[in-house]
């Protein structure tokens, strides 16, 4: 059999301990602004019928056509790793009864799988939080949910570092219109554009406008613009969003080319983006989608929502140093024991001390060793306290001394009784 190690799958990264601090102060900030503004959570399957992804993220889009993770089961079902966090949480809501004539704030978290060629901020796997709201209908909750994200930086440190872009992208009928008027101005220059604009032409006219090809940019800047087919209506949903943001304080930039890749957005769309990570410079994506919950065979339901990556924040609090000290430090205390057979002394002790400094991580060394090499292991851990104890001689009471590790080298010594008080006393718990 071979003994090569095996390695995981290129894309696709483990989080080291080291780098969990920033995951779980991330994670905390979200979770807690989200139920500050009455969002409840909701989970659902990594796999699902293509089909699923098909109908909503659309079939001529790069997720669909060229980035998803899609295998056929043991049963013949043609199934996907999740792309994305929208369609799931649709199908779920909708198929549970939690939308028609219902209004629902909803989020959720986890891993989502796109083939993409991985670099600095982009992954195979990744994970996003999202939030979705059903049924209501107004610009009011556009500026809620962008309103969210923008908790969550001033949360996490990280409002002097993002934008906010927005763009109105139509109804879906002003974007069939465009669509036609904007298939009929690439058929009439079919023959300067490349194969990949030429299938798209037809197909998703729209996606040609995301074409890194220089002579297919160099035709569309004569292109009819879709903000000349959007509608009065969505105009006035737009105007009033804007409205909704300035009064909220809320800074953004209209970005005409912001379009997004995927296809079930409506009227709003942003993005908020930052110069901290290189290329991959989108942290939070979002919109509305009114037409999704139909066009997924449910009763027609409104809605709006957004997702970011995580390793993008991640990455972005590492970089700007937004990780606060206290999740950087899993033990503040070492229990160990300078000589043999006190091992039980010793886990009863670290849970006295458990019980009086709740939050803070205790830890009894395990797997004996001289005492100079236990003090090591303290220090590796990086406690700031060791507690020491030491057996004092035949029917002596235990000997117990607490040695500060990091700053000074004080050594207080006490009962055993007394040591989970003094110690919670030290650390300020
Ligand atoms: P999207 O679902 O494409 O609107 O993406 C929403 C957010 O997810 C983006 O703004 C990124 O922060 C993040 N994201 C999308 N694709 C990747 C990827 N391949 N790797 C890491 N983060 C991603």
């Amino acid at each position: 059999m071979s003994k090569t190690r095996i390695q995981a799958i290129r894309g696709m990264n483990d989080v080291l301990p080291e780098e969990s601090p920033a995951w779980h102060f991330l994670e905390a900030q979200f979770h807690a602004v989200v139920k500050r503004f009455g969002y409840r959570e909701i989970r659902f399957p990594v796999l699902e019928q293509t089909q699923l992804f098909k109908r909503s993220i659309g079939e001529v889009t790069d997720i669909v056509e060229k980035e998803m993770y899609s295998f056929d089961d043991r049963n013949g079902d043609n199934l996907s790793l999740r792309p994305e966090g929208t369609a799931g949480c649709v199908r779920a809501a909708d198929q549970h009864g939690l939308l028609y004539n219902q209004q629902q704030r909803l989020w959720y978290q986890g891993p989502m799988f796109r083939h993409e060629r991985p670099q600095k901020g982009r992954y195979r796997q990744f994970h996003q939080f999202g939030v979705e709201a059903f049924g209501m209908p107004g610009p009011d909750i556009d500026a809620e949910l962008i309103q969210i994200s923008a908790t969550l930086w001033q949360a996490l440190g990280l409002a002097e570092s993002v934008s906010l872009e927005l763009n109105n992208i139509g109804s879906a009928g002003d974007r069939n219109a465009y669509g036609q008027a904007l298939t009929a101005f690439l058929e009439a220059h079919a023959s300067e554009l490349d194969d990949d604009a030429r299938r798209r032409m037809h197909s998703n006219p729209m996606r040609v406008l995301d074409s890194k090809n220089e002579a297919v940019q160099s035709v569309l800047a004569d292109a009819p613009a879709l903000a000349d087919f959007v509608s009065q209506e969505s105009c006035e949903h737009f105007e009033a969003l804007l409205q909704l943001l300035q009064s909220l304080g809320i800074e953004y930039s209209i970005n005409p080319k912001l379009v997004r890749g995927l296809d079930y957005y409506n009227n709003c769309v942003f993005e908020w983006t930052t110069d901290q990570l290189g290329a991959q410079s989108a942290v939070c994506g979002g919109g509305r989608y009114d037409g999704l919950v139909a066009q997924l065979g449910g009763r027609p339901t409104v809605a709006a929502g957004f997702a970011m990556g995580v390793e993008r924040l991640v990455l972005m609090l590492e970089t700007l140093e937004r990780v606060p000290e206290s999740y950087r430090r899993p033990v503040d205390v070492y229990v160990l024991t300078a000589s043999e057979g006190l091992s039980s002394q010793a886990l009863r002790l670290a849970e006295a001390i458990r019980a009086q400094c709740p939050g803070r991580g205790i830890v009894c060394h395990c797997g004996g060793g001289k005492y100079s090499s236990q003090v090591k292991r303290a220090f590796a851990a990086g406690a700031s306290l060791a507690v020491v104890l030491e057996a004092a001689g035949d029917n002596a009471p235990l000997s117990v001394k607490i040695r500060q590790l990091a700053g000074s080298d004080d050594v207080w010594t006490g009962e055993l009784s007394t040591i989970p008080a003094e110690v919670a006393r030290l650390l300020g718990a």
